[in-house]
């Protein structure tokens, strides 16, 4: 079964959710094709184990990002199942490609079988969806839900020059307003909730993140509450959604548009002094504490890995 992969770049290099992507064709049998917009990371692409072909988009557009404009030159390369990440720029992309070539879409799977079986988290995570599709369709998969493949591959790289008409094109993003890890890219996170008390309090969060190199979160409490806390830091139902290795809730108290971005997490680590707070019910490990009382003893033996 024919898939093509849009890659996902970060800066001049490919994102990790890339090579994931990958593993997420390979999973339903697929034997990938991965197109680089602006021949971003070809020969990183070319060494993914299971890519059987990898294609460098050039052209103009690719200098800025008009979804309109990027879904236009890449249409015509795509073949079979077309697949990006549930990031913003995928799932806009993606959309756009499938609204050209008149094909079904789904947004952020978490599984793929054979079939093609396609199941995704649907009303705040509180069900599962499972849908069957055949090809040409296109899917947009979460972050960290499939395993990277390994490295040892080593497919062909053709060039193709394919611009079009820029509509709107964003110059710039500032949305990152820190040099800070952003959440929705890293593999672990350190939340924190109303129950920090005060935005100065975070400060324990961050020096917790430096020694784990995670980044640190908020619940939509927390961001509405204090004007220190970023909007981007939200997690969550209308904040980000997040798929880490590892997720460390302090001070939430766990309600469902929270757990909606980040049930999924590979484990769960929760701090709240209330035993009862439904965080405790989707975490793996809990600990029932105030955080003045649990960070600083956590904090010491994260120093000591
Ligand atoms: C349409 C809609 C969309 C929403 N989207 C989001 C979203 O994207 N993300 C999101 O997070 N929320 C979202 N919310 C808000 C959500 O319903 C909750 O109000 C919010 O998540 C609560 O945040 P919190 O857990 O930080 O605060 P609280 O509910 O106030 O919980 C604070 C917790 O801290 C604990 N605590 C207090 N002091 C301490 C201490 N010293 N040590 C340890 N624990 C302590 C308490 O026991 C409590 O459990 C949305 C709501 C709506 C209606």
């Amino acid at each position: 079964m024919e898939v093509t992969i849009i890659a996902e770049t970060t800066g001049d290099a490919l994102h990790p959710v890339t090579a994931q992507l990958v593993g997420a064709a390979c999973s339903m049998g697929g034997a990938p094709t991965v197109i680089c917009p602006g021949g971003i990371g070809t020969s990183e692409a070319s060494t993914i184990s299971g890519v059987t072909k990898v294609i460098s988009a050039e052209g103009e557009c690719f200098g800025t990002f008009d979804s309109g404009a990027w879904a236009d030159a890449l249409s015509p390369l795509c073949e079979g199942v077309v697949m990006t990440s549930s990031s913003a720029h995928g799932r806009e992309v993606l959309a756009q490609i499938a609204a050209i070539r008149n094909i079904p879409i789904i947004q952020d799977a978490t599984g793929l079988e054979n079939g093609i079986r396609v199941t995704r988290p649907i009303y705040s995570g509180k069900a599962i969806e499972t849908s069957v599709v055949s090809p040409p369709c296109a899917i947009t998969v979460r972050q960290n839900a499939f395993e990277s493949p390994g490295s040892d591959g080593n497919a062909g790289i053709s060039t193709v020059n394919n611009s079009s008409n820029i509509g709107v094109a964003v110059k710039e993003a500032l949305a990152k307003a820190s040099e800070r890890l952003d959440v929705a890219e890293a593999d672990i996170i350190i939340s924190g909730g109303r129950g920090m008390g005060d935005p100065s309090n975070f400060s324990h969060l961050y020096e917790i993140a430096d020694i784990v190199g995670a980044a640190v979160g908020a619940s939509r409490a927390a961001v509405d509450t204090w004007d220190e806390i970023p909007h981007g830091m939200q997690v969550g139902q209308t904040g980000k959604t997040v798929n880490p290795s590892l997720y460390i809730a302090v001070g939430i108290s766990g309600a469902i548009q929270h757990l909606a971005g980040m049930r999924s997490s590979k484990y769960i680590v929760a701090i709240n002094k209330d035993a009862d707070a439904p965080i405790f019910g989707v975490a793996d490990y809990g600990i029932v504490s105030t955080w003045e009382d649990a960070l600083p003893p956590l904090k010491e033996e994260f120093a000591k890995l």
